[in-house]
């Protein structure tokens, strides 16, 4: 290949292939014979299109300072014509139709070119914004040795989701799911003094999680890439303004990309920690629940999400009386058989903390949340037992179990909706039987009552009264605060001032940008196709040529390519030899901002036709102001 002397001028918005196309000796494409068995590509084969061109002898235009010329015809964009039949949602169903990408197995998606392209400007403005808060960007390896997930029992917690082999060597293996463990490391072997924190450290990197069921196309998949940033620092107050400086550089990210997140208070999980907040786009095909207030600014997952206590009502009247339900053991069937609604059930739920059983109550038509029983015994397993301790505890089959009389347990704790009913039907702990005419105080007496179910549409807000809606959203960002559980398990530590050897005080700060694109999708859709954000569209604009047999057309159509290249714009001409329909098809469905079509009719109309692609509105504008034009279109996101 010939020197690209022309290409090496800096161009204006240095596109990240351009940089490594100036940067690398066209020579070194590939590896010479000598080093081994390894093909060395570059990295992000962006210049692969001159390359063709030049082995095809096509002769390729040096005066772009933006690199080769983007031409439909020479890229791979496999639109489809028919919705796939397993898609689950818009953007996954889009992101096929589209071109963007393509399954492999399961839960892992190639990145076509247009794809790899919005992925990219994503990736850059998580960068970016990263930088600018001040923190600092690593690569760490996604191989980690098991020891060191072992030295903080996250093996254990993550289970079967963390990807373990053993090498050829049989050291026992795993690809990183996320990398506090390895950050961690890093810091207790680099930082010795407070003078060196605090210290923000992230990256952006493929993660492996062996997910039960990956679904919703890039939204749950086995392999994705995640910008991971972890804190360390010296004290509480550091933490704070850490977790503030991640928490403002989330909300720039996403609006800069274009999407519309809220901060949601969040449960920690696996993660631990004291503070968390998750990013959620809201959109009906999200995979979490949110509950919002339509009174105050209160918003929280509704995994976390708090409920008032309920005023203690005084017992009902009616006597306690045991009635055979026959066969009848949940709760529809209860409610029906008995002729009453779930909302005078109590559900009696046996748990484990650890191992020893307690009692959670919940009102029929309410649902448990275990998360929210679990923060009752901080630092135990809570789970709902197996149908054996059921038995055991209760001496009923499944369905049958009720807090009067019962025994087996050492707690019962009983939600507060359950403070509020009275006469209500419980299981009798006998095979076939349930109590009703039941009643708190006189018939057993709950060791606690406690906030442990779902909110749900029309709850009442813990802040303020308000009234809570329930809506489903994509998460596409967590920041928690961790505080000192990985720096203590792992001897992360510094010495302070006055020489005390302290541990570090940490936060992680998540990003999926594979969600990203399938959230802003999600967001951003009409029943033609997706309408990318400017910021994350592949290309800002689709510049078609609608007669490329006419001399005329083809080169009106290359000028005006050319004035918006020139000009900055990063735009892609449709030169096929189709119909006009099809390429406005494959416009709309792709969903470049902004449409430039040039044709005989608008050539002689005075120059050419641009729309974006949310509005119906075209208009007709001379060359020589197209390039303005599109930049006005374009600064409207
Ligand atoms: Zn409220």
């Amino acid at each position: 290949m010939p020197p690209r002397s022309s290409r090496a001028a800096a161009p204006a918005r240095p596109w990240m292939f351009v940089k490594l196309a100036a940067s690398r000796p066209a020579s070194r494409g590939r590896a010479s014979p000598t080093s081994g068995r390894m093909t060395l590509w570059p990295m992000r084969d962006a210049c692969g299109a001159a390359a063709r061109a030049d082995r095809l002898g096509v002769p390729r235009r040096t005066q772009n300072p933006r690199g080769p010329d983007m031409l439909w015809s020479r890229t791979l964009i496999p639109t489809l014509k028919e919705t796939p039949s397993d898609a689950e949602i818009p953007s996954h169903s889009l992101m096929l139709k589209a071109g963007l990408v393509r399954p492999l197995g399961a839960g892992a998606y190639s990145y076509l070119p247009l794809g790899w392209r919005s992925l990219r400007k994503a990736i850059e403005i998580v960068r970016e914004e990263m930088d600018r808060a001040g923190a600092l960007e690593i690569l760490m390896p996604a191989l980690h040795p098991l020891s060191l997930w072992q030295e903080t029992k996250r093996d254990q917690v993550l289970g079967d989701v963390l990807i373990r082999f053993r090498d050829r060597r049989g050291r026992e293996t795993v690809l990183g799911p996320t990398h506090e463990e390895v950050v961690t490391d890093i810091v207790r072997n680099e930082v010795r003094s407070y003078r060196q924190l605090p210290l923000i450290l992230y990256q952006i990197q493929t993660k492996f999680r062996d997910e039960e069921r990956p679904r919703a196309g890039v939204l749950r998949t086995r392999e994705f890439i995640m910008k991971d940033g972890y804190s360390f620092d010296a004290d509480e107050q550091g933490l704070d303004a850490s977790y503030r400086a991640m928490y403002e550089a989330y909300v720039r990210i996403f609006e800069r990309c274009g999407l519309k997140a809220l901060a949601v208070e969040a449960e920690s999980g696996a993660m631990g920690g004291s503070a968390s907040c998750e990013f959620m786009v809201v959109t009906p095909s999200g995979e979490d629940s949110l509950a919002l207030c339509s009174s105050c600014d209160y918003r929280a997952n509704v995994e976390r999400c708090e409920l008032p206590p309920v005023a203690e009502t005084p017992p009902g009247e009616k006597p306690l009386e045991r009635v055979a339900t026959p066969g009848v053991a949940t709760v529809e069937k209860v409610t029906a058989f008995l002729g009453t609604s779930a909302d005078k059930l109590v559900k009696t739920l046996i748990c484990l903390v650890g191992d020893e059983p307690v009692a959670a109550l919940i009102r029929g038509d309410h649902e448990l949340n275990e998360a929210k029983l679990a923060r009752l015994w901080p630092g135990k397993t809570v789970a709902l037992a197996d149908d054996a301790t059921v038995q055991r505890v209760t001496g009923a089959p499944v369905g049958f179990a009720g807090p009067v009389g019962l025994r087996g347990v050492k707690e019962i704790v009983a939600d507060y909706a359950v403070a509020a009913m009275t006469d209500f039907v419980t299981g009798a702990n006998l095979a076939d039987a349930h109590l009703v005419g039941v009643n708190r105080g006189r018939d057993f007496r709950p060791t606690a009552y406690a906030d442990i179910r779902m909110a749900r549409q029309g709850d009442r807000c813990a802040r303020c009264g308000g009234e809570l809606r329930i809506e489903r959203g994509i998460e596409v960002g967590h920041v928690f605060k961790l505080g000192m559980r990985y720096s203590q398990a792992m001897k992360a530590t510094f010495l302070d001032e006055e020489g005390r050897e302290r541990p570090a005080i940490m936060g992680c700060y998540g990003i999926g940008v594979n969600r990203i694109l399938a959230a802003a999708i999600e967001q951003h859709h009409d029943e033609r196709g997706i309408v990318w954000p400017a910021a994350i569209a592949p290309y800002e604009v689709d510049v078609i040529c609608l007669n490329p047999a006419a001399a005329q057309v083809r080169e009106a159509a290359e000028r005006a390519y050319r004035s918006l290249v020139d000009a900055g714009v990063d735009a892609i001409l449709d030169d096929r030899d189709a119909r006009a329909g099809v390429k406005f098809k494959d416009a709309d469905l792709v969903g470049f901002p902004v449409r430039v079509a040039v044709g005989e009719r608008s050539l002689a109309a005075g120059g050419i036709e641009v729309k974006r692609r949310d509005s119906d509105e075209a208009e007709v504008v001379p060359l020589d102001g197209l390039a303005a034009k599109v930049k006005e279109l374009l600064a409207k996101g």
